[in-house]
């Protein structure tokens, strides 16, 4: 069926968060429904003074740099579908390897540093550096780790990704999910969300040392977890550790969003946290915490709700209960001490330092950013704790300037995966970031985003 804007009343959409999930939902109404404008009216209201959520950036040494989401895969096509419509820049990754070393908080277990000297890009090691790394320095790796586990690795990650990608899939073979189940029932992907990723890999034939040492790196880095995470997210941060290709957007990824609501003649409220949100009638009542109130048809919960308190009248049915993994994204202009990780020389730290799982070390992965010159360094540190002053004067011989950041960065994985509704009260109250117990990246919002966009439009509109 499909609808004229004379066909339908006025239509106020709230959307609650300005990341590349609300800025993404506001986007597909436009799109699948282009003449919209003059009947719906979309609402994004962001607590913080910038759009852009955990895509964000982070200015240090006079450099600007990702300090949440950073790196796009080669076949995130929505991400790649609003670089081009918005005339974004792209930066793409060098396929140099970086060295890598894996620390085990006495030695490193493996350090690639005599056998490569590149500059790597960042903490989160995109993973064409890190497979780049692994073509480069194959003999090295599959006399550690055996080549059986990498190919059954492989085989795991090309399955993932070929089932995503039948989420653009034209609407005509692919349904509006009211669920997360169905969504990734749908695709294939459902399983993977019941096991962990160590089982799924052991099961495929993948050695527990590589396991253990590589794949626990790469999941550190990732979500902050170990390989006892679910498998689909676990795979998925593999997947974008090990692509060739792997791009972001020049100048800061946020620029999507901010590109995202412009386009989609969205009004944007900056520094307008919404802390209730009330049933009225057929319709619903948004409250802030400055005490305006907003009268909307639809609302769109496009953060998630852990660590939040907006107040739901009448309350909606509990969601099961999710708890977010911080990290602490600490970055350092200075000079790594070597002697700390027991290397004899300045020569022989790696670009790249990850670890093995054990709740005892102080961070998850340290990546040198920035060459400023052979004595200057910007590093970026992921770690599950704040890392202290006194830690970091340890750690680093140099340290001319620290910056932090807190994330309630993902969610805790594990399996199996019990998932939150799309469809929060039955009626027109929507969360797309129940969608993140599958995986937290900037596509996965993305494409939870256009499903939503396509339930209102079904649901409300009736314009299946
Ligand atoms: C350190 C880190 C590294 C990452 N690396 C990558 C990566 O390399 N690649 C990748 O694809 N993904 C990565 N991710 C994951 C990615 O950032 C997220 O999955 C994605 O950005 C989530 O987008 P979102 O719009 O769903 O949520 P968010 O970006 O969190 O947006 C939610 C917005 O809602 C706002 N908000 C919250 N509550 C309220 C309220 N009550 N009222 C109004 N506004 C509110 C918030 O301020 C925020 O702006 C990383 C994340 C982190 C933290």
């Amino acid at each position: 069926m499909v609808l004229t804007p004379s066909d339908v009343p006025t239509t106020t959409v709230c959307i609650i968060g300005a990341g590349i999930g609300g800025s993404s939902v506001a986007h597909f109404l436009r799109k699948y429904y282009p003449n919209s404008t003059p009947f719906t009216k979309i609402l994004i209201f962001e607590k913080n003074p910038v759009v852009g959520g955990r895509m964000a950036t982070v200015t240090i040494g006079g450099h600007t740099f990702e300090a949440g989401a950073s790196i796009l895969h080669p076949k995130n096509l929505h991400a790649a579908s609003y670089a081009k419509l918005l005339n974004l820049k792209v930066k793409q990754y060098s396929s140099k390897s970086p060295s890598l070393g894996i620390w085990d908080g006495n030695k490193l277990v493996f350090n690639s540093v005599n056998i490569a000297t590149s500059s790597s890009s960042c903490c989160n090691i995109p993973l064409i550096d890190k497979l780049g790394f692994l073509a480069t320095h194959v003999t090295r790796l599959f006399l550690r780790y055996g080549v059986r586990s990498f190919l059954k690795t492989k085989n795991l990650v090309d399955y993932a990704v070929e089932r995503f990608s039948k989420y653009y899939e034209g609407g005509e073979s692919r349904p509006v999910f009211e669920t997360v189940d169905d969504m990734l029932k749908w695709a294939g992907l459902y399983h993977l969300t019941t096991t962990t990723l160590k089982d799924e890999l052991l099961d495929a034939g993948s050695s527990p040392l590589f396991i253990d040492e590589l794949v626990n790196v790469i999941t550190r880095v990732n979500y902050g977890q170990s390989v006892r995470m679910s498998a689909l997210a676990g795979t998925i941060s593999i997947a974008g550790s090990s692509a060739a290709g792997v791009w972001s957007i020049k100048g800061g990824n946020w620029k999507i969003a901010a590109g995202l609501i412009k386009e989609s003649n969205a009004v944007l409220r900056l520094n307008e946290e919404i802390d209730g949100v009330a049933r009225v009638g057929d319709c619903y009542e948004l409250k802030s915490t400055k005490g305006k109130r907003y009268k909307c048809d639809v609302v769109v919960v496009a953060t998630p709700l852990d660590e939040l308190n907006i107040r739901f009248t009448p309350p909606i049915s509990p969601i099961p209960e999710r708890k977010l993994q911080h990290t602490y994204a600490t970055f350092v202009w200075g000079l790594l001490n070597h002697e700390y990780f027991g290397l004899k020389c300045e020569s022989e730290v790696p670009e790249v330092l990850g670890t093995v799982e054990d709740p005892d070390l102080p961070f998850s992965c340290i990546a040198i950013i920035k060459e400023h010159n052979e004595k200057e360094f910007t590093y970026k540190i992921f770690s599950r704790q704040p890392m202290e002053d006194t830690l970091l004067d340890r750690m680093f011989s140099v340290r001319k300037e620290t910056v932090r950041k807190n994330w309630a960065a993902y969610p805790q994985y594990h399996a199996p995966e019990v998932f939150a509704p799309f469809i929060l009260d039955g009626r027109h109250l929507y969360y797309v970031n129940a969608f993140e117990n599958a995986a937290s990246t900037m596509e996965t919002s993305a494409v939870a985003a256009e499903n939503i966009a396509r339930l209102i439009l079904s649901r409300y509109f009736k314009a299946k």
